[in-house]
């Protein structure tokens, strides 16, 4: 039995390389980490939308959130 699996090559890539060079030039690197850091902590890892934030910071923003929706006493 063969338990190596064989990585099959595809006969065309998903993104062509020319793209993907003319992309890179396109996207300045500093402008990317100066995007991809947290407004809050200041971390790597942001979580691309609408606010830098990192996905700790977001998390904490979110169940804030929560917690004042809840505290808010429905009026009727
Ligand atoms: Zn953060």
């Amino acid at each position: 039995m063969i338990m190596k699996r064989k990585i099959q090559p595809k006969s065309e890539p998903v993104v062509p390389a020319e793209l993907l060079e003319q992309a890179k030039r396109s996207v300045s690197p500093d402008l990317l980490t100066k995007a991809a850091k947290c407004s809050v902590c200041g971390a790597d890892n942001v979580i691309a939308s609408s606010e830098p934030l990192c996905w700790v910071c977001r998390r904490l923003k979110i169940s804030a959130w929560r917690e004042m929706e809840q505290q808010i006493p429905i009026q009727e």
